[in-house]
């Protein structure tokens, strides 16, 4: 049976197969299936060996071979190699291509709200392949200044090296928490707040987030995060991770049939398997 794979390790619940198997199914793809495809690092090898074989149209990858899956590969999109991490692998001919469509689904996220990012200040908690992303996507729309707040400094260091060279205009800092007064749009991109941790925030507990700016949270489970509430308390614009999730989804599913990705089917699969995660935990 056709197959395209969700690499990952360990996978628990989660709401990609059910979003991709609505869309194969509304478009007809009857033949062709999305599932899971959890192995353990040291099987590497046999997780190659399964994309390598003639019924696997291409894959999902998701924590922790974002990056480690990278040398495996036959090539990489200049995007993937930019934003340093692998979350879709395309088959042409038989060989593996490496490409990266979380920064379209972040930026198309924005976009849907109407929220155009060309000359804003952002702030980007994390320094992680979510955070690259993110980066990525709003150097590449046009930012006009970035800041990087992430716990491991070696990691907004070497994510700065690499994106830095690449947007020359691009104002660009590390851990400059006072700065945070002065941006547009505040972004979560660490895993603080992911459900069942519910009641964390990535935010320190002596930092505000400034009034009137735009709050993303990449996390999508719990829909509602605490860093959202309290952003909404601040009477900031609060977005969840629903949507970006929606949209790199719809991405990849384009680059693995060519066909136009079923939005609509996407979301109502995916809003529906959020919900009873949601309630499988109460
Ligand atoms: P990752 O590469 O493992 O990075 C995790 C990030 O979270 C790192 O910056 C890490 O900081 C930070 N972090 C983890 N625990 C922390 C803690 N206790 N305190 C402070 N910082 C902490 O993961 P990722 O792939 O970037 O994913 C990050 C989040 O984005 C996850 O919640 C994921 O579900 C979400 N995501 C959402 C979408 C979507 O479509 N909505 C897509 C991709 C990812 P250190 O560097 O210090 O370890």
């Amino acid at each position: 049976m056709p197959s395209i794979y969700l690499l990952g390790y360990p996978l628990g619940h989660s709401i990609s197969p059910a979003m991709q198997n609505a869309a194969l199914h509304e478009c007809g793809i009857r033949e062709t299936h999305y599932q899971k495809l959890s192995l353990p690092p040291e099987q590497m090898d046999e997780m190659i060996a399964a994309l390598r074989a003639p019924d696997c149209l291409g894959a999902n990858v998701t924590v922790p071979y974002k990056q480690t899956i990278m040398p495996h590969l036959d090539s990489l999109t200049d995007l993937a190699r930019d934003i340093g991490a692998v979350n879709t692998i395309i088959k042409r001919d038989g060989a593996l291509i490496g490409d990266n469509t979380d920064a379209y689904g972040f930026l198309q996220a924005l976009r849907e709200r109407g929220i155009h990012p060309k000359h804003c200040r952002a702030a980007i908690l994390g320094a992680g392949g979510a955070a690259a992303a993110a980066t990525y996507a709003l150097a590449q729309a046009g930012a006009r200044e970035i800041i990087l707040l992430n716990r491991t400094l070696a990691r907004s260091i070497a994510l700065a090296d690499r994106l830095v060279p690449r947007f020359p205009e691009l104002e660009f800092a590390i851990n400059d928490w006072d700065a945070l007064a002065r941006m547009h749009l505040v972004i979560n991109a660490t895993s603080v707040g992911m459900s069942p941790h519910a009641d964390e925030t990535p935010l320190p507990a002596n930092i505000s987030l400034p009034r009137g700016a735009v709050v993303f949270d990449l996390v999508y489970n719990p829909p509602v995060t605490r860093f959202l509430r309290d952003a909404n308390q601040r009477g900031a614009r609060v977005i969840g991770g629903l949507e970006m999730l929606v949209y790199q989804g719809a991405r990849a599913f384009e680059l693995w049939t060519g066909q136009t990705a079923p939005i609509r089917t996407m979301h109502t699969a995916a809003t529906h398997v959020l919900q009873s995660m949601i309630e499988s935990h109460t």
